[in-house]
């Protein structure tokens, strides 16, 4: 059983593919809060702005199969499935919460067959099945990392327990820094700041919010 709050068609809006069309599968629940007001405080990341409960989101619903969530996802993308054809291959972001607690083999098998390019955004916590092209690794707080290589590391900044020099060693194609969005106006100063002093990083910008694509 997969359990989806939401799922969408749209624009990758933040990292290194912000700008590509992808469907968005937004996985329910997460590992390190419970999504409810109450456990904030003691929570992980006390920053968090995603709702991830449920399954009440547009398109969200339970999954019996992952053949069955593969075909749903497959319905979102605009063009018959011919491939890696000139209109562009069929591109997947699984997200959530934390998407390594729901995704697994079967359904990234059924992605491809279905010709899908596939991407998750995780917090690099949880064990990953194999499959997935793009992984984008987003550490929290001092939640251990167990995710050290991948195409893309972007960490919300700052975060006083994870601050970017953690994270240098890891084995990472790109190295992004986000500035957190409370206080958003002086969280982009400060990370435009030490992205220039620290010319590793790059800025990551939440494009999507900015331009108000859904
Ligand atoms: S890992 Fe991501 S989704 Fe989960 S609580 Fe932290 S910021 Fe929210």
């Amino acid at each position: 059983m997969y359990k989806v709050k939401e799922m969408f068609y749209t624009l990758q809006g933040e990292g290194a593919q912000a700008g590509r069309p992808a469907v968005f599968c937004r996985f329910t629940g997460c590992n390190l809060w419970s999504g409810r007001e109450r456990d904030r405080a003691k929570s992980v990341c006390d920053f968090c702005d995603t709702d991830f409960i449920g399954t009440d989101g547009q398109n969200g619903a339970k999954f019996s199969t992952a053949l069955e969530l593969a075909d749903k996802i497959a319905s979102f993308w605009p063009t018959p499935q011919l491939g890696r054809s000139v209109e562009g291959v069929p591109y997947v972001v699984f997200t959530g919460g934390e998407p390594a607690l729901q995704l697994d083999e079967a359904l990234t098998s059924a992605l491809k067959q279905r010709n899908f390019e596939i991407a998750i955004e995780t917090n690099g916590t949880k064990q990953l099945p194999a499959g997935i092209d793009w992984i984008c690794v987003s550490p929290k707080a001092d939640a251990e990392v167990i995710i050290e290589c991948g195409q893309e590391l972007k960490l919300v900044y700052p975060q006083s327990l994870a601050m970017p020099q953690r994270f240098e060693q890891l084995n990472f194609e790109h190295f992004y820094l986000q500035p957190m969005a409370q206080d958003n106006a002086n969280h982009t100063k400060a990370t435009i700041e030490y992205c220039m002093a620290h010319p590793r990083w790059k800025l990551s910008l939440q494009t999507h919010k900015i331009t108000g694509i859904d």
